[in-house]
């Protein structure tokens, strides 16, 4: 095993910056795609510049996010956080205690590391469910979570959305739906309602995620809830500051559904090209991934034998992808623990840039030079940590 800790991670996120550096430098910025369909805008306005002060910008921009916000995701009142984990911290602090459990349904395990590890720091029970006929709420449980999309963008149905609703309503307890991309997938292709529409009590985004906004978390909500939870927010600075709360405005104002809803179509040549080499490759609702358990299959049908494990082979080939193609995906560049899966977001901004025909060629490649490294540890390592 080449990734044995979060730690390892770490360095290897480390190591995927130093290279999109030197491209940067070497090359310039339109030789990288990113691909990862998370945008990290900054779309202020030059009028906003002068603005962007502790207390002035808060102001103006904690108002402006109200109207948007609430636009954008339904509920009573918003609330911004540095994070989609931050908000979700800040609930499990706010409405779980010491003993209580906390239940998830989603539509694929795993969930997002940010819940079972914030269940664990305030000494909660944590389990989660990905079959609807197994899901059940316990007499000590005090949040039910619903992921509206995965990290890999499996999109929950809506009929199983409503029915833990039901559930949780019947034990009166309440309902927060992680919907960092769901918030967009969701509505926007499946055309299902906004999360509080259906009857959650907590919903939050990632701006981040399918537009173009900065890596933050949107969260509304009932009014009384969402006091509770922005109180811990300021008690352990999760809260967003005014320049990440402006960012969030603007991103709002631009947000265009179009984008999302070509890649929907865009994906299907994408998909068919990939499909030629990549027996394996699945669509997500705006493009392609490569799971890590598919990359070892592909592997195993070339008759490759190896010791790595299926999320070492993805860190690897998301590496190459990045130091061979310029092509950024999420193994490489991710926070420690989230998915490994490849995915190629053809909602991203640099898609327009690119071609399915790159895309096509760059997996190739890649994963003939990983073939070429697998029973070569130190060629391994140089490609994960140089
Ligand atoms: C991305 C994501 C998160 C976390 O977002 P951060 O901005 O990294 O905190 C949480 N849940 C899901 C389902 C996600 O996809």
């Amino acid at each position: 095993m080449l990734v044995n800790s979060l730690f390892d991670e770490v360095n290897r996120r480390e190591n995927a910056l130093k290279i999109i550096k030197t491209i940067l430098k070497t090359q310039g910025r339109t030789k990288i795609f990113d691909l990862t369909g998370l945008a990290g805008g900054f779309p202020i306005l030059s009028e906003d510049k002068d603005l962007l002060e502790t207390y002035a910008g808060s102001a103006v921009f904690e108002d402006a996010i109200q109207t948007l916000g609430k636009t954008h995701l339904g509920g009573e009142k918003i609330l911004a956080l540095n994070r989609t984990s931050s908000g979700i911290f800040a609930a499990i602090i706010a409405l779980v205690n010491e003993g209580d459990e906390i239940v998830h349904y989603l539509p694929k395990i795993p969930s997002h590391p940010s819940i079972p590890r914030s269940a664990e720091l305030v000494s909660a029970t944590y389990k989660e469910f990905e079959d609807i006929n197994k899901f059940k709420v316990g007499k000590n449980t005090s949040l039910v979570f619903i992921t509206g999309s995965t990290m890999d963008h499996d999109v929950i149905a809506m009929e199983d959305f409503l029915k833990i609703i039901e559930i949780s309503k019947t034990h009166n307890i309440p309902v927060f739906v992680d919907d960092a991309s769901g918030a967009r997938l969701r509505t926007i292709i499946y055309k299902q309602p906004r999360a509080m529409d259906m009857g959650a009590d907590i919903v939050i985004t990632s701006t981040d995620k399918l537009m173009g906004g900065p890596r933050g978390g949107l969260m509304s909500g009932k009014s009384d809830i969402i006091k509770q939870i922005k109180l811990k927010a300021h008690q352990f600075g999760l809260e967003a500051q005014s320049p990440l709360i402006a960012r969030m405005v603007r991103a709002l104002e631009n947000l265009n559904p179009e984008i999302i809803l070509q890649a929907f179509i865009n994906k299907n040549d994408l998909y068919t090209a990939l499909k030629n080499d990549f027996k394996h490759i699945k669509e997500t609702p705006t493009g392609v991934m490569l799971s890590p358990e598919s990359l070892k299959l592909e592997l195993k049908d070339r008759d490759i034998k190896t010791d790595l494990t299926p999320n070492d082979l993805a860190f690897l080939f998301s590496m190459l992808l990045l130091k061979n193609n310029c092509i950024i995906t999420v193994p490489a560049v991710g926070m420690p623990g989230a998915s490994a899966t490849i995915r190629i977001d053809l909602a991203s901004k640099d898609a327009e840039r690119t071609t399915n025909q790159y895309i096509v060629q760059s997996f190739s490649e890649a994963l003939k030079e990983l073939i070429n490294i697998t029973d070569n540890v130190n060629a391994c390592n140089m490609v994960l940590y140089n």
